[in-house]
């Protein structure tokens, strides 16, 4: 249920809202929108009458369900889009496009610094790097681990762009986080809810990406667990899809994106070099992505493809990057967006 507060409701009014829901046995969620704020009563869905005799309650505008499961992800209780802070430097979900960019994986201090600069000097706004990499055979390279944190830090310093890493493992939740700005959940633990709910517990922001059989539903689930616990900056990430075609890695589902759009107030990036699995259709594909509204992109880049630990045929080379960067400009601007 979603109690709306009066546009001019006192601030004791709303406390004694948030009191009675508790009374009740549900978790208030406070938002605090422009003009007025909601708060979000998420519990037991047999009990929700009671909730709805609040509606008498002093400042209370009224009182409506949420029909769909997720109710923290839902649009309904958020008009608006959520903008997502990264470090205070980088906003997600404004009007600004992001651009996440570098290496599948940090290899070395001097390959992740490299990245970094290359990345910086043709405008991303923060640097991708993977320290624990969740690989389908076990004889493929695993990441640095807590070495490859500390060298995307070390970058991180150097080169003056925030960073994001994936998580792998609830166990090294804390430690992912001192390191990083905001903390990456792939594909393959999309529904690992130990991991999600642990995350929902920190205050990082979270990127979130698609599983490669995750429904748009399904998705907005496993975001509904992290906000559930109380973090609320969540990035989706669209990157792709399993369908019966194999001439890319994944399907790139764009439609995903008015989808969403229309459903959350998340904001949505994508992944277009996991989606597609082959360089020279990325740069195509982010231009898609930013006209079918994007908030953001996140694209693998390596100094010497050829020489990549993990994803090399999907990596651009620093000059391709360069390029998208430049050729990108005109698609942003088409878009209203900058
Ligand atoms: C990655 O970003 O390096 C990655 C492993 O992506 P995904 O989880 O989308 O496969
Ligand atoms: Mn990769």
């Amino acid at each position: 249920m979603i109690i709306v507060m009066k546009a001019k409701a006192k601030k004791e009014e709303l406390e004694e809202v948030v009191k009675k829901i508790e009374k009740l046995g549900y978790k208030p969620h406070i938002i605090q929108g422009v003009e007025r704020s909601v708060i979000g009563a998420v519990g037991d869905e047999r009990g929700k009458a009671k909730l709805q005799s609040l509606e008498v309650l002093p400042g209370v505008d009224k009182v409506v369900p949420i029909l769909k499961p997720y109710k923290l992800a839902s649009r309904d209780i958020k008009p608006e889009g959520t903008v997502v802070s990264i470090d205070g430097r980088v906003e997600i979900g404004g009007n600004k496009i992001v651009v996440i960019a570098g290496p599948c994986s940090v290899e070395s201090e001097e390959q992740i610094i490299e990245s970094a600069h290359i990345v910086k000097k043709a405008g991303a706004d923060i640097l991708r790097g993977g320290a624990f990499k969740p690989r389908t055979s076990p004889y493929s390279f695993q990441g640095l681990e807590k070495k490859g944190l500390i060298l995307l830090a070390k970058a991180k310093e150097k080169v003056g762009l925030p960073v994001v890493t994936e998580i792998i493992n609830p166990k090294d939740v804390d430690l992912v986080a001192e390191y990083s700005d905001i903390m990456q959940v792939g594909a393959r633990n999309v529904q690992n809810f130990a991991l999600l709910k642990k995350l929902g517990k920190h205050n990082k922001p979270i990127l979130l990406k698609r599983g490669m059989s995750t429904t748009v539903e399904e998705f907005l689930m496993s975001a509904e667990y992290i906000l559930s616990e109380g973090n609320k900056d969540v990035i989706l990430c669209e990157r792709g899809i399993r369908t019966f075609e194999t001439a890319t890695r994944n399907t790139l589902d764009l439609s995903c994106i008015p989808v969403l759009k229309e459903r959350t107030h998340l904001p949505i990036i994508v992944d277009p070099s996991h989606a597609t699995g082959f360089w020279s259709y990325v740069a195509p594909m982010s231009y898609a992505a930013i006209a079918a509204g994007a908030d953001g992109l996140m694209i693998e880049v390596h100094p010497n493809p050829e020489d990549a630990e993990s994803d090399g045929i999907q990596s651009l080379k620093p000059h391709k990057f360069a390029a998208l960067m430049e050729n990108l400009k005109a698609y942003i601007a088409a878009a209203g967006r900058v």
